[in-house]
Order: C-alpha cells, then structure tokens, then sequence
C-alpha cells in the first residue's frame, strides 16, 4: 500500500480484515498519518445530494456516509448530524435547486426536504433565503480521527505501517501487488509505473475564513449555496465543524505547488507540471470568470464573507479572520475537463487511485472495497 490518507488507510484495513494472513504494509510519505487532504478539510459526511445519479459518487457517497455512521458509533469517534441547508438566495437559483432536488431523490439521499423561507429561518434562525433542500442527516466529523482508528484496526491486525517512507518513481515492488491511494501524487506514481498519461494532477488551494468564537453560534450545522453546475466544487460553505468553529470556504485556486497550504508558496516542479498540463490553460480559458472571481476571493478574502452574506445577512467582514487551508488533489484531462468521478486505473499489478475527490472521505470505507475487489480480483 502506498499512502496513509484516509483512503489508503481504509484500503489497507479492507484487504487485512479480507486476507488476515497476507502481509501487507503500507509507506506514508511524511512522518505522521493523514498529513494532507485528510485533514485539511471541511469535515462534512456528505449525503448524496451533489452527484450525478450512477456515478460512483452518488452510490458510494450513500453507501459510504451510512456505513462511516455506524463506524463512528462503534468506535466512540467524532459524529454530530447536525444538517444542511443548500439555499437559493436569488430566482435564477431556483432552477437548480430544482435539479439538485431531482439528483438527491435519485440518489436515494436520506430525510431529505424541500424547505420555504419560513421553515428557512426555523432551522437556521441567522439564515435567509427563498428556497432552499434540508438534508438532516449532513454530519460533520473529524476525518483524520477517523483515519488514525483505520489505521489501529489495520496494526491490530497484523499490518505494518513505515511512515517517513515515499514510494519512489523506481519503486521495486517486493510484493505481488502494490495498491497506491497517494492523493496529490497520484498522477506521477501511476506514469512512473507505466499507467496512463492523463488525467494529470492539478492542485487546487481551497482557503478557509474562520468566524470569530463570540460569532460562530451564527450557525448551528451547515449552510451551503446552490453550485455553479459547471463546477465540480460546492461553492463557499459555512461549516460548524465538529469541535464548533465556524469557517467559510473553501476558496478553489490553482495552486503553485502541491502543498500549497500558504497562498504563497511555489514549488517549482509543480508549478512547471501544472502550466505545461495544456489542460490547465483550457480550464482557465472555459472558466475565466470563476477564476478570476475565485482568484479574488483567495486574496481579498473579505470578498468569501460578502458572499456569504448572502445567506447570513448579519454576517459581516469584521466578524472573520483568516482560518485553514487544504489543497484538493483534483484530476484534469488535457483538454480541460474536471474529472468528476472516482477514477481507478489497474496498471499490472498495480491498482491507483487516480482521482479521489470530495466525498472520497465521506465514502472511504465504500471505496475501499471498490479499490480491494480489484486489488484481489
Ligand atoms: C479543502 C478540502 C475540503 C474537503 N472537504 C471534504 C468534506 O467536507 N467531505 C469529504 O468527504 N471530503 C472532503 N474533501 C476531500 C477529502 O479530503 C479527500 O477526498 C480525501 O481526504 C482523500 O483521501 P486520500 O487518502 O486519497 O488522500 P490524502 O489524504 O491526500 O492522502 C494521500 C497520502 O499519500 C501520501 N503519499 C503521496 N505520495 C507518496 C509516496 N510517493 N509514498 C508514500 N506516500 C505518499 C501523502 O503523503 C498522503 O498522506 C475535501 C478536500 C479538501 C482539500
């Protein structure tokens, strides 16, 4: 196994429970588990509502988000269902709205309502807007808990983890198989193992604003807009995350380097990666209005927070401060389209992930089976 995010982690464990006599081992690149996008996140278990009805997405998310219930319960880890609205603030909105409405029920998603303005403001009494769909089972949770306790049931086991450990390019596989669930590295390790040249990795900084704490009882779950459906993100959220922050966010930038937690920083190769990607450039060229709206966002934060008013009409700039960040490990093809779904690539064998985005955390016990069917098949 190659990566210790929350992915990788609920992989090793699948095949260790599945084959409790193999000997499998897993490398972590950095010294600690969960070290990017599994704990740089909103910490929402999503319920199904976004995804295109028979993407891997919409059926994992489903399965993945009950199953991850019932996981936290057993196991004494963070879970509150604390909900979410998705709001129209705007008519033009009301249409997809509508739509979202369409795929949720098409997805199966649990308890969900089509909500008025009145009923708007019962459950967030800070919130407005025209119509919005109530999801009451959204929770929020930590994912990188819930990563260290994949990670103590695949030990008891009898797996071994090296941390401090990267799978290089040349990397001499000692084992039959080798499965690589490496998130913002998932497009090297599957061409230096000879899989497909596209799609490429292209980071993609997501920055948070965090409410001050005498502010954040402003929100009791989560208040999310209606998305740009060109989109693959959801937009900037307020999420009253487990432990009761209130941040907005995230920001979505093409980033200059795969860690890119400031938005300063710039690694060379990354960056060189990403501007010779010809997908890049038609991204930008398709989206130019999102990104530059999104560009600005990132630097003038105060910008998230105006949005956000929108939904939050008390909410102003001086109730925020700048708060954390994640980079998303989003796959490109070269003509510039965003994959949406799941992507596994077998290469030999080799099993890659090669795209694992947002709700891959929600779904990874789901995954993960997904990922050991075709590692054992
Ligand atoms: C800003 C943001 C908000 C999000 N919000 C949500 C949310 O609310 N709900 C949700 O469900 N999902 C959310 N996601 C998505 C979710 O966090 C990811 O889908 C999930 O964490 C992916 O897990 P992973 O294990 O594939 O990747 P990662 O957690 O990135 O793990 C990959 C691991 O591989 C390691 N690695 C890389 N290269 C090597 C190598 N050569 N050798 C050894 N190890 C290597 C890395 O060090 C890393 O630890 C969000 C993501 C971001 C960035």
């Amino acid at each position: 196994m190659v990566g210790g995010g929350i992915l990788g982690l609920a992989v090793a464990r699948e095949l260790k429970l599945r084959e409790p006599d193999a000997s499998v081992c897993l490398l972590e690149a950095e010294d600690r588990l969960a070290a990017h996008q599994s704990s740089h996140n909103s910490g929402v278990v999503h319920a199904g509502v976004y995804y295109a009805p028979g993407s891997l997405r919409a059926k994992l998310c489903v399965e993945g988000a009950g199953r991850l219930r019932d996981y936290c319960a057993e196991h004494g880890l963070p879970w509150r269902a604390s909900g979410k609205l998705i709001i129209a603030t705007d008519e033009r909105e009301i249409p997809r709205l509508d739509e979202l409405e369409r795929r949720a029920r098409a997805n199966g998603v649990d308890g969900l309502t089509r909500v008025d303005a009145a009923e708007i403001a019962e459950i967030e009494p800070a919130a407005r807007g025209l119509s919005a769909l109530h999801s009451p089972a959204t929770a929020v949770t930590d994912f990188a808990a819930i990563a260290g306790a994949f990670a103590q049931d695949f030990e008891a086991a009898g797996g071994t983890i090296h941390l401090g450990t990267p799978a290089f390019d040349d990397l001499q596989v000692a084992c039959g198989k080798a499965v690589f669930c490496a998130g913002l590295q998932s497009d090297r390790l599957a061409r230096a193992r000879g899989g497909s040249p596209e799609p490429r990795i292209v980071p993609i900084r997501g920055g948070y604003l965090q409410v001050r704490a005498e502010r954040a009882d402003l929100v009791r779950g989560n208040v999310y807009p209606v998305p740009d459906p060109d989109l693959p993100f959801l937009g900037a959220h307020l999420t009253r995350t487990f432990d009761g922050a209130l941040l907005i966010g995230p920001t979505a930038m093409i980033a200059g380097a795969r860690d890119a937690y400031r938005v300063s920083k710039l690694r060379r190769r990354d960056l060189g990666e990403t501007l010779r990607w010809p997908g890049t450039w038609a991204l930008m060229r398709h989206h130019w209005r999102a990104s530059l709206g999104e560009a600005a966002n990132s630097l003038r934060p105060a910008r998230l927070a105006e949005q956000a008013a929108r939904m939050l009409p008390d909410l102003t700039a001086a109730d925020v401060v700048p708060g954390p960040s994640g980079v998303r490990a989003q796959a490109l093809d070269r003509r510039g389209n965003l994959v949406e779904d799941f992507l596994i690539e077998r290469i030999g064998d080799d099993v890659h992930v090669r795209n694992a985005p947002s709700p891959a955390a929600t779904s990874s016990l789901a995954l993960a089976d997904l990922v050991a069917d075709q590692a054992l098949g």
